[in-house]
């Protein structure tokens, strides 16, 4: 009785039970794994059905390689797999499966049906198991390839099938699997039927665009923009939706690296910084992004699911997404795609009337054409009708637009290259006026664009700036007369404490006793703003972004607060004003938006113009 061991080896089918408790998690794990199968086994068409949120059915059929007799029943052992065979293969994995644990898992939970058929053969095999025993086996007709059936899921696991969410949480899971799987492929033709009903049926697609255009709204596309970069050996493709759409969910964001789907907090950081400045708090980009690298870069063997990934070069990884979003949104907007050249245009005006504004418009040429060259140029003309603006008068320059070596003089002297278009918002454009006194109204060469004048200032003030801080070189400018600024206790404790990060950024700022300082020198993007406000909003960001981002966060929050405060405290815009603001606005890396997200640009193409007056 002593002698007798303890220990057992659990039989084959607790022992599956238990691995599926890892790999099978709900319905959607069941979907994922059948999907995987069927694109690993070549399928060029994949069908995926559903009943009761996958609890009574999931059923997965492929028209790819398919299995003889001895490999399907080979199939449904544990650690049975055609995808590897030796332990160095797990270092360069090419497929999506290779544990061989996922059908001998699932088959353990559920009443499981598998028919395949190898090209060529005469009979397929039917395999029926119900919780991982076998019930049958037997030749049966059927087209090349393997459809799978899981019936009754966890039915002989009753604490399981208790976490199983309602059905519309199973289905949202479900379809997420589906959609993911179908932009990691767009060559292999799929469909989706849930509970008799056919959701999606997707061609065999050429590319993302038809896909995406497939399983989205077609609107979704048009906000789109493409990415493409590579350094360091990875290569990063996809597209990003540009910074005026976003949402409060990360829902629509989806990772691929070497063609599996994965959502690594690496990754999410990388995004977050790729769309830094851009996008108002809480909110989120869409984005569809593949990675790939060599095989042995990324480590996939880290859980059962294989959703978890390790890089081996994290920072490669991390910085090329950064750089390939940063890329990707620093071109022309989703509007002006080849999609939206200019029609013929039947009559054209040649003289704009001189139109009645606040605006000296009569002051206008009657048309005012110029290109932009890249930064940090600050561009001018060169227009057919000569040089319309100049170097700016000094003085009359918007603030922010800055000082006199920033005047576009040596701009002037040397027009951009044609290579150097087409990297600003628009290749030539022309104030027409403003609307409500407020918004600008500009033509440009495809269409028309709105531009919030308050956005925009924010946007180009905290590019000169946040430029100077990063370089170590903003340009201070002594105060004739210092000004004693008065702040809340809690404010001032934050100020006191973050005093080197006020100096490093062109505040001369020094405690003055008790919440009181002394500034001394500003830097000279804010002349004229009110030192006061400056400082209080200064201090408010402080509170707001904690201690998050380090110390650049906190100077960019700080930079944030300084630019909205210098623009609120503006009057209305000169005309000269507004020319500078369009040409530094259009030589910004992202004009698109503030740098609290808000747009700064609506653009309305002239073939949506020509749609809306019912022209083709
Ligand atoms: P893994 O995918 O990790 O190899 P699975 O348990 O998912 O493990 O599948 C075991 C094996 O069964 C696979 O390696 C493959 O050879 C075969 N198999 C599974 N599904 C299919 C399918 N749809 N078509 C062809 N072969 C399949
Ligand atoms: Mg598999």
């Amino acid at each position: 009785m002593a002698d007798e061991p303890q220990i057992r080896v659990l039989p084959i089918q607790v022992a599956n039970k238990i691995a599926a408790g890892e790999v099978v998690e709900r319905p959607a794990s069941v979907a994922k794994e059948l999907i995987e199968n069927a694109i690993d086994a070549g399928a060029t068409q994949v069908d995926v059905a559903v009943a009761a949120g996958g609890r009574k059915l999931v059923s997965v059929s492929d028209n790819g390689r398919g299995m003889s007799r001895d490999d399907a029943l080979l199939s449904i052992e544990r650690h049975a797999t055609s995808k590897i065979h030796d332990v160095d293969d797990i270092e360069s994995i090419h497929t999506l499966g290779f544990r061989g644990e996922a059908l001998a898992a699932i088959g353990s939970v559920s009443r499981f049906r598998l028919t395949t058929c190898r090209q060529g053969d005469v009979v397929g095999s039917e395999i029926v198991l119900a919780g991982g025993g076998i019930q049958d086996v037997r030749d049966i007709g059927c087209p090349p390839g393997t459809a799978i059936e899981i019936r009754d899921l966890f039915f002989n696991v009753p604490a399981r099938r208790k976490f199983l969410r309602t059905q519309q949480t199973e289905l949202f899971h479900i379809r997420d699997v589906f959609t993911i799987q179908a932009l990691a492929h767009p060559e292999i033709g799929m469909s989706l039927t849930i509970d008799g009903r056919e959701m999606h049926r997707l061609p065999a697609a050429e590319n993302l665009d038809d896909r995406l255009r497939e399983l989205f709204s077609p609107d979704l596309l048009k906000q789109l923009k493409m990415v493409g970069h590579m350094a360091d050996g990875i290569e990063v493709t996809g597209k990003v939706s540009v910074p005026t759409v976003h949402r409060a969910d990360r829902n629509e964001q989806y990772l691929f690296v070497n063609g599996r789907a994965t959502s690594p907090a690496l990754l999410s950081y990388a995004i977050r910084e790729g769309y830094r400045g851009l996008l108002p708090r809480g909110r989120h980009p869409s984005v569809f992004l593949f990675l790939e690298m060599p095989p042995g870069w990324v480590d996939v063997n880290v859980h059962p699911t294989k959703r978890e990934i390790r890089f081996r070069r994290p920072g490669d990884a991390r910085d090329v997404v950064i750089a390939a979003i940063q890329k990707a949104l620093s071109v022309t907007p989703a509007v002006t795609s080849e999609a939206d050249v200019l029609p013929d245009v039947v009559g054209t005006i040649d003289h704009l009337p001189p139109v009645a504004t606040e605006l000296k418009i009569d002051d206008l040429p009657p048309t005012r054409a110029f290109k932009y060259p890249r930064p940090p140029a600050v561009g001018v003309s060169d227009s057919p009708m000569g040089d319309v603006f100049g170097p700016a008068p000094s003085g009359t320059s918007a603030p922010g637009s800055g000082n006199a070596e920033d005047a576009p003089a040596s701009a002037a002297a040397t027009p951009p290259t044609p290579e150097e278009f087409g990297t600003a918002p628009w290749a030539w454009c022309r104030v027409l006026g403003q609307v409500g006194g407020f918004y600008v109204v500009l033509e440009t060469e495809n269409g028309m664009v709105m531009m919030d004048p308050r956005a925009s200032h924010e946007r180009v003030l905290y590019d000169r700036f946040m430029r100077g801080v990063v370089d170590g070189a903003v340009q201070a400018q002594a105060l004739l007369i210092p000004e004693t600024v008065e702040l809340p206790s809690r404010d001032a404790a934050r100020v006191r404490r973050n005093l080197p990060l006020f100096c490093e950024m062109g505040f001369g700022l020094s405690e003055f006793g008790g919440s009181s300082f002394v500034v001394d020198a500003l830097p000279s993007c804010f002349d004229g703003t009110s030192i006061d406000r400056l400082v209080t909003d200064m201090a408010q960001s402080l509170e707001e972004v904690g201690s998050r981002g380090g110390q650049h966060g906190k100077q960019e929050a700080m930079a944030q607060a300084a630019c909205r405060s210098a623009v609120g405290t503006r009057q209305r815009l000169s005309l000269t004003e507004i020319e500078s603001l369009v040409v530094d606005l259009a030589a910004c890396e992202m004009p698109y938006t503030s740098p609290r997200g808000r747009p700064t640009l609506i653009f309305t193409s002239l073939n949506e113009l020509h749609r809306k007056f019912g022209r083709k």
